[in-house]
């Protein structure tokens, strides 16, 4: 059994802003139980992790790390959790912010956690065959794993969770913080910055991404954020895994999150949207179909088309109700959207786990029509929920989602293809009509019933990859 590390900036139950804390949550688990691989986990020691995590942190040991001319304190924690071990990495200066990210320093934070990272080998109690780095915080950890390895026969694997967020840097952070020979200036650089994202992706062993579908739009200027060449490059080595869930925390039958526990019946789904409508005044009508958004509210989650049709879709009767935080023009246009409808919509702008799961729960219909979306884990958590998905045919939802076919009675959710408030519109409205045609609506009930999306196959495919490091030729910068 490979023993790996996991390198990330965010991971559940300590610190999530989206996805990639759910994924560096449970993977490791699913990895584990089914003695795939041994995995432990080492994180940022942010502030906000609550206070009965820290409180059961071990301290192990401090050491100093030279940050360009600095010297910079890190100090390693420990715990234990659900038999993995985690580490932390604390630093008064990086990591007692408010929150995770959106500093003007974000990039130094990061180098300053991989340089941390590559020295906390000395005080582990085993050996890692593989580095595991996830997104641009972590790609540094895996390019310096490789220009100047912590021990003998490290691997590397990253993973690309979203590449839109790639850790630029003007190009002077090489000389000013990385301590490393000009001779590795080009590995590190792309497009006159330094950039994380592009770090991991040159210097990786190996390269993942979220879904099949996002491994190949990537290698497409469209998708790319001007790193198709990169990863053109890697082709060899890049391969996609679709995202799972863990099944016992998203589990409707005994979340205690939600107000009425169930399994596959939908009077009891519907005593919890009778819970919800209560709570937000909305008129009381367990037969009204419930349609929720659950996200950041930024561009990328498809907004604009929402935006547009809004209005119009809400001439039906429907309840829409939006909680999320993201971009100022979507916090605004979607309160004042509901204030225009406030018998039929409600906006809540918060960050909030337990009222998350309240509304998969309570929802019949979950709306993510994304621009792109390299996996997508709500779609998957609506789906635990019992929740029809409605999503654009991109990324991760593509590989996820089928779309209702009630001749043929086939398909878990609904989709379109184009980028188009029209398209949107006009799936929105079918999803209505379907909904209101107790045969067709049985039988997509009876398919969202069966779709599973736990980590079984996918923690499989990602202990290939690490196997595959037995005799394989390493790749040669
Ligand atoms: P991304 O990682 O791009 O934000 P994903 O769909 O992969 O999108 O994952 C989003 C995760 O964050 C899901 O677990 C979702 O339930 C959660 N989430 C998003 N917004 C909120 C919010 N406002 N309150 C609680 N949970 C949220």
């Amino acid at each position: 059994m490979k023993k790996i590390l996991f390198a990330a900036s965010e991971c559940t139950p300590f610190v999530k802003t989206g996805g990639l804390a759910d994924v560096v949550g449970s993977l490791p688990q699913a990895l584990m139980e089914e003695k795939l691989a041994e995995v432990r986990v080492i994180l940022p020691f942010y502030n906000e992790i609550p206070s009965e995590w820290k409180e059961k942190m071990e301290r192990i040991a401090s050491y100093n790390v030279k940050i360009g001319w600095r010297d910079q304190q890190a100090t390693l924690f420990t715990l234990k959790d659900q038999e993995i071990v985690y580490y932390f990495i604390a630093n008064d200066y990086y990591f007692t912010r408010q929150g995770t990210y959106g500093y003007y320093d974000d990039g130094e934070r990061f180098v300053f956690f991989s340089q941390a990272v590559m020295k906390a080998f000395n005080h582990f109690d085993f050996i890692p065959d593989v580095l595991h780095g996830h997104d641009w915080q972590t790609g540094l950890a895996v390019a310096f794993a490789k220009v100047s390895p912590p021990i003998a026969n490290l691997k590397t694997v990253f993973t690309i969770h979203n590449i839109k967020y790639q850790g630029k840097m003007p190009h002077q952070a090489f000389d000013d913080l990385f301590n490393l020979p000009l001779e590795h200036f080009s590995g590190f650089e792309w497009d006159g910055m330094i950039n994380c994202m592009k770090s991991g992706l040159f210097h990786a062993d190996k390269i993942t991404t979220v879904s099949p579908s996002y491994a190949e739009e990537i290698k497409n200027p469209y998708f790319s954020e001007g790193l198709h060449s990169v990863l053109y490059n890697r082709e060899q080595d890049l391969s996609g895994v679709i995202n799972g869930v863990n099944t016992n925390d998203y589990n409707p039958s005994i979340d205690p999150h939600i107000a009425v526990n169930y399994s596959h019946s939908r009077v009891k789904k519907k005593d919890n949207k009778e819970v919800i409508q209560k709570e937000f005044n909305l008129s009381i009508n367990r037969d009204v179909p419930l349609y929720v958004v659950i996200s950041r509210l930024v561009e990328q989650k498809g907004f604009h088309l929402l935006e547009h049709i809004a209005d119009e879709f809400l001439q039906h009767d429907v309840q829409l109700i939006i909680l999320g935080t993201g971009d100022h023009e979507f916090e605004h246009s979607f309160s004042h959207i509901a204030l225009r409808h406030s018998d039929k919509m409600v906006t809540l702008l918060k960050f909030d786990e337990g009222l998350a799961r309240q509304l998969y729960a309570a929802a019949d219909f979950f709306i993510m029509p994304s621009m792109f979306e390299p996996c997508g884990l709500s779609q998957l958590i609506a789906l635990q929920y019992k929740t029809v998905p409605i999503v654009r045919e991109t990324g991760g939802l593509k590989d996820t989602v089928q779309p209702f076919n009630a001749i043929t009675g086939k398909g878990n959710g609904f989709s379109f293809t184009d980028y188009n408030a029209h398209d949107f519109l006009s799936t929105l409205n079918l999803s209505f009509e379907i909904y209101h045609d107790s045969e067709s609506w049985k039988r997509l009930v009876k398919n969202v019933n069966k779709s599973q999306f736990g980590w079984k196959e996918s923690a499989k495919a990602y202990t290939d990859i690490y196997e595959s490091f037995n005799d394989a030729v390493t790749h040669e910068e």
